[in-house]
């Protein structure tokens, strides 16, 4: 269901009708895209849109949120057997927003723990499956939110992107979804896993839908050091037409490992912007080789710092009896911590320790530097690059869990974009093997008008959507 659709159903019938559909879905379904419902308070909210009518941007409007986003007075557990139990006392930057315009927040869904991964296996709560094939995953570490959209009829669902989390789901979950330019969006009360790279991103069925979170939730917030005050009206930009769009198409995120039926899927999307005016070159930019391993350090890196603050004190998990600090530290964080977390924690340990800062962290800075100037300068010739989102459809659950790198090595064609800090959108292109993939849009920063108006002349024209 899109945004227009629940719309003209609540007019029709009733913004309760609407939720309490949606509930029924997300009772009935295996996908397992939820961790938390917050059914008495959307009802009651939903009612009282009904009784009073609401205003702003998204009144009646149910939307799922990603369980690192708080929610003051809905439990909020990162996907993490750690955070059990923790109800935040303040609502994230988004949030404030989102109830501000009036939307009716139905529940918190499920994600890799901490947003470590890229398949929503990780979770403590399980794997969230893929509404195309329940034996597939649905991507991650966002899954939950594109499940619920792709799968269940839910509108409008916010995710986090760090190297990925939002484009890869909606790819292999065959929905729409926007990583916005580093600081478009505030990251307050979003939980960090890599404050430098992560951003919170919209995802719908459509790209009019992104657009209109999208114009919600961006803006500036004195209390997030890194947001700015880039704002535009992103559904106002909306038009069907890239006469003017110059496409970059880097060669470096084609060929080897990409499976030959997405590459032509996404060629097949490039034409048709050509068909429709745009003009395309081939491009190169050289470092992206290098951005899988400077991520991976920089991410755990910064993760190992930011995870020092789950102790068995302040948040969520605690031990029966009161311990020392140090055996409560210890052994919380041996009983809360998932594999993947405890693995990462380790190497950015490691990564930043004395005598390795310097080999490792601090290279992995340069090499950053490096990647941002290539799209710097390749985004000065041409106004958007467009590659494959992920480099396969949706693999089957538990295919990659033995292999951690092998998993790493499917976020090739996201985390260039991480460092870079730009935006990027991910749309449906087609179908490989009966499975959804997605093209990725990626532009210059703060220029989210024209990746949106790109992605929504591409929606038109190849009639793929959700
Ligand atoms: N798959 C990447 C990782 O595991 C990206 C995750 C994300 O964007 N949160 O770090």
């Amino acid at each position: 269901m899109n945004v227009s659709e629940a719309r003209k159903r609540a007019e029709d019938e009733s913004t309760e009708e609407v939720v309490m559909s949606l509930f029924d879905n997300i009772e009935k379904s295996e996908l397992n895209a939820f961790i938390t419902l917050a059914k008495e308070n959307a009802l009651k909210e939903a009612r009282r849109v009904d009784r009073d009518g609401a205003k702003g941007a998204l009144r009646g409007i149910p939307i799922a949120l990603k369980d690192c986003i708080s929610t003051k007075g809905i439990e909020t557990t990162c996907g993490s057997k750690i955070l059990k139990g923790y109800v935040p006392p303040y609502d994230a930057h988004v949030v404030e927003r989102l109830r501000a315009e009036g939307a009716i927040i139905i529940g918190k869904t499920n994600m890799d723990e901490f947003a470590m991964g890229t398949s929503t296996e990780t979770s403590h709560f399980g794997p969230v499956k893929n509404p195309y094939d329940l034996s597939r995953v649905a991507g991650g570490s966002s899954g939950g939110s594109a499940a619920a959209v792709a799968g269940e009829g839910v509108p409008i669902a916010l995710g986090s992107d760090t190297g990925g989390s939002v484009r890869c789901p909606a790819s292999f979950c065959g929905i729409v979804g926007l990583k916005p330019t580093y600081g478009l969006v505030s990251r307050y009360g979003l939980i960090a896993y890599a404050n430098s790279l992560e951003q919170i991103g919209p995802f719908a069925c459509n790209v009019e839908d992104v657009a209109l979170l999208l114009d919600v939730i961006a803006g500036y917030d004195p209390r997030d050091s890194t947001s700015m005050d880039k704002k535009c009206e992103y559904t106002k930009e909306l038009r069907d037409d890239v006469s003017d769009v110059k496409i970059g198409v880097p060669k470096e995120f084609f060929g080897e490992g990409i499976d030959e039926g997405v590459e032509k899927a996404v060629w097949d999307g490039i034409k048709i912007l050509e068909d429709m005016g745009a003009s395309y070159t081939d491009i190169s930019l050289p470092h992206t080789r290098y951005s899988l391993a400077a991520y991976y350090i920089i991410a755990m890196s910064e993760a190992s710092s930011n995870l020092a603050r789950f102790d068995g004190l302040r948040y969520g998990l605690r031990l029966e009896k009161d311990e020392d600090w140090h055996t409560t530290f210890s052994e919380i964080r041996a009983c809360g911590f998932g594999e993947e977390v405890k693995r990462r924690v380790l190497l950015g340990t490691y990564a930043l320790s004395a005598g390795y800062y310097g080999k490792y962290y601090l290279k992995a800075l340069k090499v950053r530097t490096l990647v941002k100037r290539d799209f710097d300068a390749a985004l000065k010739d041409v106004d958007v690059l467009i590659t494959p989102t992920m480099p396969f459809p949706a693999f089957k659950i538990g295919e990659k869990t033995d292999d951690p790198l092998a998993l790493y090595l499917a976020d090739v064609n996201t985390v260039p974009i991480n460092l870079a800090g730009v935006p990027s959108i991910s749309v449906p292109c087609g179908f490989v093997r009966d499975l959804p993939i997605g093209m990725q849009i990626i532009g210059r920063h703060f220029d989210e008008g024209r990746i949106l108006r790109t992605a929504y002349t591409f929606e038109q024209r190849s009639g793929v959507s959700c």
